[in-house]
């Protein structure tokens, strides 16, 4: 059995993990066998179906909305949900930002932001002394999973408040995103299971439109997404990915580096400042 409790090596808790998800297609087709037993469809999204989307005001969370009112023609709730991140006053703002540029280009599509006040996810008594090499390798514990389940609790508000249906979370998780389990598309289907299990309720569903290949021909990444945001003329200059609690991005924490990587390999230059010249 191989256990991740207390290793202290970034490289030892990653290989720990992906042998951990060895049976990763068998497990994801047992959950699938389970929903499509239970309800007769893996995963449905339908024009006009209304859902709530996770926002963080990062480039995957943005394009994702633009992306997901053209290709799937839905009603979007946006959730951002405050959680102590460092970074999180520019998230905010980015979020913001965009939400009225959506609502210019998509009207009613884009419904008002709900700012989710949380204030530490995790807990800040807890988070403090998690082992920092988990951290820097697969994230905080159930970090993705505890967002989620709020976004169901938001989902359920919006439908007694506004006499919506809504069942559907979307997050914007993309190809690229393969390290932390939670980010895959086994942990959605997982959490798919685990939502509609507790709420006796079959027909939820979470999931990210970019990786779901029930929902997409190919698995979406980064890059694709930037080249969609070109197309439909989406300024990315307001977008924050840095994790940093500078008012301007750093150009050099993990988020900053793997966003630049994707702008340099497609030969494009990112609209976003930095404080160092690491831009192109
Ligand atoms: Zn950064």
């Amino acid at each position: 059995m191989n256990d991740l409790i207390n290793k202290q090596n970034e490289t030892e808790i990653l290989k720990i993990v992906k042998n951990n998800q060895r049976n990763f297609d068998y497990n994801k087709k047992k959950i699938e066998q389970i929903l499509l037993k239970e309800r007769g469809f893996i995963v449905n999204i339908d024009k006009n179906d209304s859902i709530v989307l996770l926002i963080s005001g990062g480039l995957d969370s943005v394009i994702t909305l633009s992306y997901i009112i053209e290709k799937f023609g839905v009603n979007v709730y946006p959730l951002f949900i405050k959680r102590g991140a460092r970074a999180e006053k520019k998230e905010l703002e980015s979020t913001q930002y965009y939400i009225n540029f959506y609502k210019e280009k998509y009207g009613d599509r884009v419904k008002d932001l709900f700012i989710l006040n949380d204030e530490d996810i995790p807990a800040k008594q807890l988070k403090n002394d998690f082992p920092k090499e988990r951290m820097k390798a697969i994230g905080h514990p159930l970090r993705n999973s505890t967002l989620q389940n709020y976004a169901v609790m938001y989902a359920t508000y919006v439908n007694s408040k506004y006499n919506e249906s809504v069942r559907t979370i979307l997050t914007g998780s993309v190809g690229d995103d393969t390290t932390c389990p939670e980010l895959s598309i086994l942990s959605l289907r997982s959490q798919t299971l685990n939502v509609c299990i507790n709420l006796g309720d079959w027909n939820w569903q979470i999931t990210s439109p970019l990786i779901d290949l029930e929902l997409t021909d190919k698995v979406i990444f980064k890059k694709d997404l930037i080249l969609w945001a070109k197309e439909k003329k989406i300024p990315l200059s307001k977008t924050r990915t840095c994790v940093s609690d500078s008012d301007i991005a750093d150009g050099t924490c993990s988020e900053c580096k793997r966003r630049l990587k994707v702008f340099r390999e497609l030969g494009l230059k990112d609209e976003v400042e930095y404080l160092t010249d690491k831009n192109f």
